[in-house]
């Protein structure tokens, strides 16, 4: 299962930077079979991508960089371009959903909750995230002086955290100040996730 991320032929040729992509093992048995039964799963999300956005993906054939899908504990992926045979980790309890979110990392994308204006509208209990000092945990809820492209903060961006995502103790690790709807869907791209992804890939302007 080779899959890359390619986001137009153009834009590929102008900029490494936009040749972010994901690929599969290179053969189909013993511990590689659990990524390939996800197949179906993977391409939905990819799919759920390309749907609103200029994005395209597909199999890699001679390409330096792309993203490689493999087998992980959890749902994982590094944030951004690293170049050459980039992982992203797929975990049995990664649902389509989940893997749109770890896709989105690789394409550059930090978590919503982690916005730097985020305390005008979520609040984070720090102390309730579990291991902090052993597993690191605590990064994933550091604030990053990212491009927000002026969009408004989207607390059920599917790049935010639920109300006890890591918790330690059962208490809510992140609550809404105000808000008092679904935080940390996995469902689908809000307004928000898609207008992100067409600003940064710029759809509409070079391709
Ligand atoms: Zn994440």
């Amino acid at each position: 299962l080779l899959l890359i991320i390619i986001i137009c032929l153009l834009m590929l040729m102008l900029s490494p930077l936009y040749r972010t992509a994901l690929e599969g093992p290179s053969n189909t048995g013993g511990r590689h079979s659990f990524i390939y039964s996800r197949t179906e799963q993977m391409t939905s999300a990819m799919a759920m991508i390309s749907k609103d956005t200029c994005l395209s993906f597909h199999k890699r054939t001679i390409e330096d960089d792309y993203l490689l899908f493999q087998t992980g504990k959890g749902c994982a992926s590094y944030v951004g371009f690293i170049g050459g045979e980039q992982p992203v980790f797929i975990g049995s309890r990664c649902i389509v959903g989940n893997i749109v979110h770890e896709i989105l990392h690789a394409l550059g994308f930090q978590h919503e909750h982690t916005r730097l204006d985020r305390e005008n509208y979520i609040t984070i209990f720090a102390e309730n995230i579990i291991d902090r000092s052993l597993t690191g945990m605590e990064k994933n809820f550091k604030k990053h002086n990212g491009e927000t492209f002026s969009l408004p903060y989207d607390i059920q961006s599917i790049l935010h955290y639920g109300r006890q995502f890591f918790s330690a103790n059962g208490k809510p690790t992140i609550i809404a100040n105000e808000y008092e709807g679904p935080m940390g869907q996995r469902a689908n791209l809000t307004w928000t996730d898609i207008e992100k992804v067409r600003k940064l890939y710029r759809c509409g302007e070079l391709c």
